[in-house]
């Protein structure tokens, strides 16, 4: 189980902002008040791109979602681009390298040279394909909930995202120009953004702040610290042999895969977090061969930079002692493509800002360390200081029973504003990158 750690320091920043209610805090909420009349249009919206299947292999559906979400960027900038993405890259289980297109991600611009630049990220796949059962869209009948496939991961948070940036558009220049922004879209997300990767990294290089817009958690707090989280295959060659008449001339690469799996297994270490979880061992055929070849899985999860530098140098040293017993050839596949997101001082600094966001947007949230992981790692591990749960808030994400309390959007929507609107203002000043 992740390690849960509540922060109080939001709740002593609000209590200290109580106090100094000011003209700034009107100013505000009177541009923030627009975002009371959308609950219905953004209540519309995630209904209609919910019903748009999406599901990261349907590239079709994926590029569908995005033309239904183009108008909306485009009546906000014209400076929105279909980014093309590489194929990505996996080891089937036959051992063979296997390459899947996945849709374009939209890179969206306003005021590239404004002094502060804001990242703002989502993605417009989900983890239902059409093949799933679970397609429909309903709402409940006190009309609180709705129930649907991305509703909350992460159509909703699309809403919510885009509403905070119209908000911030229909202030006066003065009161919006200092903010620049871009929005990435990304359709591969729930496969671990293999394809959007460098696409992350570059755009997050070039940002001050990073806003993600996965769902909130269900008591509405918002995630501060995410462990890292790296995937892995090791493709295993033995040496195929009869089992009765030549079993001493075969190498078992299931067996050496079994003895693979209890070494990475055992570096799972529940004082530090780190874990290795062994998911998948596919290989082997008929009972009398010694199978020639095993291809191993796995996940390995850590809190922090060190612990995934000593990981990576036990997974690679178990692999190479493998690799160099005779008859045995091991191939390392994969990578922590999403590094530990620490609690690092610019992260805190944003927290603290986004507190007092919450101040004046009327949101209370809490802050929780997780073992989960998302693009938040990707744009964090480039030093950008990012808080990545900024959607609405929801239940029972990636399962048939996920659902979004809609009353969540307009305050999810005011909080963004809120933060948007304060560096356009100068209430406040990005927060310094973490080196
Ligand atoms: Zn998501």
């Amino acid at each position: 189980m992740p390690r849960t750690e509540k922060s109080f320091r939001g709740r002593r920043l609000r209590g200290l902002y109580a106090l100094v209610m000011t003209q700034a805090d009107a100013n505000l909420r009177s541009a923030l008040a627009w975002i009371d009349s959308q609950h219905g249009a953004m209540a519309d919206r995630v209904a209609r791109w919910c019903r748009i299947n999406s599901g990261t292999a349907n590239q079709e559906g994926v590029e569908h979602v995005a033309a239904a979400v183009l108008p909306v960027l485009k009546a906000l900038t014209d400076d929105v681009t279909r980014v093309p993405l590489p194929a990505y890259e996996t080891v089937d289980d036959a051992g063979r390298l296997t390459q899947h297109p996945v849709a374009p991600a939209i890179v969206a611009r306003k005021r590239p040279d404004a002094p502060v630049q804001a990242l703002l990220v989502i993605h417009l796949d989900t983890v239902y394909g059409p093949e799933h059962p679970f397609q429909d869209v309903a709402t409940s009948d006190d009309q609180q909930t709705m129930h649907g496939p991305g509703v909350a991961d992460a159509k909703g948070g699309l809403a919510v995202m885009l509403t905070a940036l119209e908000c911030l558009e229909r202030a006066e220049p003065q009161h919006r120009d200092r903010v620049g922004w871009t929005v990435l879209l990304n359709p591969d997300e729930e496969i671990g953004s293999p394809a959007s990767m460098s696409l992350l990294h570059e755009e997050a290089r070039k940002a001050h702040v990073g806003m993600v817009y996965e769902p909130a958690l269900p008591n509405g707090d918002v995630i501060a610290a995410r462990k890292g989280s790296g995937n892995y295959t090791v493709t295993l060659h033995g040496r195929s042999a009869h089992a009765g008449r030549e079993f001493f001339k075969g190498r078992n690469a299931v067996t050496a895969a079994a003895e693979l799996a209890l070494q990475l297994a055992a570096l799972t270490d529940e004082t530090t977090g780190t874990t290795v979880n062994v998911a998948k061992i596919a290989g082997g055929g008929a009972n009398n061969v010694v199978p020639d070849l095993a291809v191993l899985r796995c996940n390995a999860r850590v809190a922090d930079p060190a612990a995934r530098e000593k990981l990576e140098a036990a997974i690679a040293l178990a692999v190479g002692t493998l690799n160099a017993r005779e008859g045995f050839a091991a191939e390392l596949h994969g990578t922590f493509n999403n590094p530990p997101k620490p609690r690092t001082p610019g992260l805190n600094h944003l927290l603290d800002q986004l507190a007092d966001a919450g101040h004046v947007a009327g949101v209370t949230f809490g802050t929780q360390d997780s073992g989960g992981v998302c693009d938040g790692n990707k744009l964090a591990a480039t030093g950008l200081p990012t808080i990545d749960t900024l959607g609405p808030v929801g239940g029972h994400i990636h399962s048939p029973d996920e659902t979004l309390n809609l009353d969540s959007l307009v305050p999810r929507a005011k909080l963004s504003a809120a933060l948007l609107l304060g560096y356009a203002n100068g209430r406040h000043e990005p927060p310094p990158r973490d080196s």
